[in-house]
């Protein structure tokens, strides 16, 4: 472990310094409650424990407690009092101050051998449920299929990054993934092979995105979702068509029962800054509606929002993407 402690006597400092080494514990000393805090504060996640005096110059060891709780919030470090004040009520006032134990000085090596073993027992089982709490969390925002962000998970951060461009007069860009004639892939290889196409197709997307406020998300059955904060329409169409390849890519050579089991995705996108009149609502109609395009106009391609004059154009009927995008890319930016 290692063991912040705080005494202004020295000889007392040497005295446990040494016995915590004999039991192979990392050792940081310091004077008094303010070199310690500012230690702690520092280096919280490298410690494990902390033995401090109570009778301190500058700051005692109360104050240290009182100081170091306040900052922990959902944290927590346990802290064992070493103090020569050896009354009831001192007992008390330290484990109100924060201190998770007491022990009076002069201290035995096996008193405070026994007392470090259980203060990390404690601490051990309260890192697994903290552990065990941070999985629960992912969980509850995960698709226990495809590992995606879950519909729930995607209604909220869909609605803080709307309000978030809004304030910050930022574009938010909306990918809809649908993967193409899957009723006829679960009906030609059958639901397990399904489900692996959709677990597939989860993983080849988000290999395409690397932002961090990028979000992948499955919006019901075999739709995907992509939420692209402060990315304008041009440059979700050029990540979409990213997208779209990738997939058509992964499943290009793939056989199931000697049969090709080629699977293609198509997409719709819109993008808006969002002003006082907007809703996440439209966000997701509009980028539903240019899904609806993509299939109607053959399926494995990218359709964006605005492109419906452009695309509509008889000489237009099969339009060259890149040559949409650069249309497009003046207008957008
Ligand atoms: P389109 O190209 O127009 O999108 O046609 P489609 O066949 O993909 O669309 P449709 O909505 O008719 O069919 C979607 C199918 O997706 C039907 C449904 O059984 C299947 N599906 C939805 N969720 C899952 C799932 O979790 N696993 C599997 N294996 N299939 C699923
Ligand atoms: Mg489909
Ligand atoms: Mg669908």
């Amino acid at each position: 472990m290692k063991v912040l402690i705080a005494d202004d006597t020295a000889s007392d400092r040497i005295v446990l310094k040494s016995y915590l080494k004999k039991m192979n514990h990392q050792v940081v000393e310091t004077a008094n409650g303010e070199e310690a805090l500012e230690e702690i504060l520092n280096n919280y996640c490298s410690y494990d424990l902390m033995i401090i005096d109570v009778l301190m110059p500058v700051m005692d060891g109360h104050e240290f407690a009182r100081r170091i709780r306040a900052h922990e919030g959902e944290e927590w470090l346990p802290l064992i009092f070493l103090s020569g004040k050896t009354g009831d009520e001192d007992l008390a006032a330290g484990i109100d101050a924060g201190g998770d134990d007491y022990l009076f000085k002069p201290i035995t090596r096996t008193i405070l051998k026994a007392k470090i073993n259980a203060m990390g027992r404690i601490s051990a089982l309260r890192n697994r449920l903290a552990e065990s709490n941070r999985k629960l969390g992912r969980l509850v925002n995960q698709d226990g299929l495809t590992g995606a962000a879950n519909r729930r998970y995607l209604d909220q951060y869909l609605e803080i990054e709307f309000l978030r461009a809004r304030r910050n007069m930022q574009p938010l860009s909306l990918c809809m993934i649908d993967v193409d004639r899957f009723k006829k892939y679960n009906d030609s290889f059958g639901h397990q092979q399904g489900d692996e196409c959709l677990k597939n197709t989860v993983s080849t997307i988000s290999n395409c995105i690397h932002r961090p406020a990028d979000l992948v998300a499955r919006y019901g059955g075999e739709e995907f979702c992509c939420v692209l904060p402060e990315t304008p329409l041009n440059a979700a169409f050029s990540l979409a068509e990213k997208i779209r390849s990738a997939v058509e890519e992964s499943f290009r050579d793939s056989i199931i029962d000697g049969k090709s089991a080629a699977a293609t995705v198509s997409i719709g996108i819109a993008s808006m800054v969002p002003d006082m009149n907007s809703s996440v609502k439209e966000l997701i109609q509009k980028s539903d509606r240019q899904l609806y395009r993509a299939k109607e106009m053959g399926r494995n391609r990218v359709q964006m929002d605005g492109s419906e004059e452009l695309v509509e154009r008889p000489e237009s009927a099969a339009p060259d993407r890149s040559a949409l995008i650069e249309t497009k890319d003046s207008e957008v930016l």
